[in-house]
């Protein structure tokens, strides 16, 4: 399960067209985020030690010990650990904005301590009861990703380097974390919705009679937190979309290296 932590936040300075006045972002209370598609425990990659890996064959296979293979002075040879994989989630307005951070879990495999490797006691052929005399141990392993300033994609992931599986030697041929982004759309706020272009929509309710005459301030709220006022022409049709651009999420059908936004959409509907 990850946790997600909101940095202290820079006071914002967000401005929008003529009519909008900044504010700063409101802070988001730390809470626990809901797991996406019910990942239990927020951890993609599956133990090896679970699916019953052969371990023994894998190391017989590999020439013995650790990972690597032994040169004949007895020094390891050089072996690059595997990159392991992990998802995280990320809470609407987190996803959206980044700045922020969260705890991701996750296991990876090391040299066993007890016997350093070597799959038998130290100066004896007794089988280590640690590892069971493949030299491989799992570690539980916890680090805090960061969301970049400016948000994130939908399923973007982030390269953590050197903390994937250890390497030979350790830790400079260590694999890497690679992190899977879930941008959690379920606590939306309120009434805000959002579409895989990353277009934000949220409904303002106005009577019939200020769509028909229309208004030079109607009051709206970015996501951010930004406070200003949008222009209703005259005549305007209940459903009519008022738009501010660049305002949304990053797309998800973005490429990695894009950070396209969407709009922000408020719909106007009648309210009698
Ligand atoms: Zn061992």
């Amino acid at each position: 399960m990850s946790v997600c932590h909101r940095r202290p936040i820079h006071s914002a300075s967000r401005h929008y067209g003529g009519g909008l006045r900044s504010s700063s972002r409101p802070r988001q209370a730390v809470g626990p985020c809901f797991v996406f598609r019910g990942d239990d425990n927020n951890v993609k990659r599956k133990s090896p030690l679970d699916e019953g890996f052969d371990f023994a064959k894998e190391i017989k296979a590999a020439g013995g010990g650790w990972f690597g293979r032994k040169k004949q002075d007895g020094e390891e040879e050089p072996r690059r650990g595997s990159d392991v994989r992990a998802n995280a989630t990320v809470g609407f307005v987190d996803g959206i904005l980044g700045n922020a951070s969260v705890d991701v879990s996750f296991e990876r495999k090391v040299k066993c301590a007890k016997c350093k490797g070597e799959g038998r006691l130290p100066r004896t052929v007794i089988k280590c009861p640690a590892c069971d005399g493949t030299g491989i141990a799992a570690e539980e392993k916890a680090v805090t990703v960061t969301i970049p300033d400016g948000g994130v994609r939908h399923n973007q992931m982030l390269r953590l380097k050197g903390q994937g599986d250890s390497g030979v030697p350790s830790p400079a041929n260590d694999g890497d974390l690679l992190v899977t982004l879930c941008v959690l759309y379920q606590d939306e706020p309120k009434e805000t919705t959002r579409d895989a272009e990353g277009n934000l929509f949220t409904s303002v309710s106005l009577p019939s009679t200020v769509l028909a005459s229309g208004t030079d301030a109607l009051p709206v709220t970015l996501v951010d937190g930004t406070k200003g006022t949008l222009k209703v022409p005259s005549e305007t049709k209940d459903g009519a979309a008022l738009r501010v651009r660049g305002k949304g999420a990053i797309s998800d059908k973005s490429v990695s290296s894009s950070t396209a936004r969407g709009d922000h959409v408020f719909v106007l509907r009648a309210c009698d």
